[in-house]
């Protein structure tokens, strides 16, 4: 059975800046099942970024319809999106996007406090387990100025990954690492996808990145192409 996490029906998305808008995205329709491993691929400015924080529930659209895991984004209030987002979406971030001050496994434990059915024991041993599932069983207590940037990445897939989500969305999760670092996320993404049936949707311009993907949808001036 197919199960469409993401629906994106007719998507415009305008931004205002001082008197004129920008169209940055351009009537996008998109559906995207659990399990996939999908390359966005687009060049800067494409409306990669965009998309993805449409899908993250972090914005929403001007004209159309998005459905996450089945449910009208629309239709929520804000504490029922969040909930959503909680219970669904995994982010991770080109820059990272670690708290300085917390070690590797508070990082890994920090959006399950928003978990209310998830104890410290559980929190705890989630970061354990996912810190070791992205190999940093030895790293669990350094703070992120202490490891390498490939290192901080694998920490934020086991903070994404700590929340179970079906989808895991990833913008240019490789742009700031280098290219045998970066090949060593994307195969690691995709063990984990394989694995768990994680859904992954991540952005990228880069071709070798693009190669390993299952799926790749082109974006182009804030259009589908092909
Ligand atoms: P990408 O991630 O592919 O580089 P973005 O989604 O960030 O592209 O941007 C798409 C377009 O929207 C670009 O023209 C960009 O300048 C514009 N844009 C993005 N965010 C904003 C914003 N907050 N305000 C105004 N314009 C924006
Ligand atoms: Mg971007």
């Amino acid at each position: 059975m197919t199960v469409d996490v993401v629906v994106l029906e007719n998507i415009v998305k305008e931004y205002s800046l001082g008197t004129h808008k920008v169209r940055a995205l351009n009537g996008i329709n998109l559906t995207v099942s659990l399990g996939e491993y999908l390359a966005l691929a687009g060049p800067s400015g494409s409306g990669k970024s965009t998309l993805l924080n449409l899908m993250g529930c972090i914005d929403s659209p001007s004209e159309g319809r998005v459905l996450v895991d089945g449910e009208l984004v629309s239709d929520k209030s804000p504490d029922q999106l969040a909930d959503l987002r909680g219970r669904t979406i995994g982010f991770i971030f080109q820059t990272f996007n670690l708290l300085p001050v917390l070690s590797a496994a508070e990082n890994v434990e920090y959006p399950l406090l928003n978990h209310k059915d998830v104890g410290k024991r559980e929190r705890r041993e989630r970061a354990r387990y996912y810190l070791k599932v992205v190999g940093l069983e030895q790293f669990v207590d350094r703070r992120p100025a202490e490891l390498s940037g490939g290192q901080r990445q694998r920490v934020a897939i086991a903070r994404a990954l700590a929340v179970h989500p079906k989808i895991v969305l990833a913008d240019e999760p490789t742009a700031n690492l280098d290219h045998k670092t970066g090949n060593g996320i994307l195969t690691l993404m995709k063990a984990l996808n394989k694995e768990y049936n994680t859904t992954f949707i991540f952005s990228t311009h880069d071709p070798k990145v693009i190669e390993m993907a299952d799926r790749v949808v082109r974006i182009s001036d804030g259009q589908l192409v092909e």
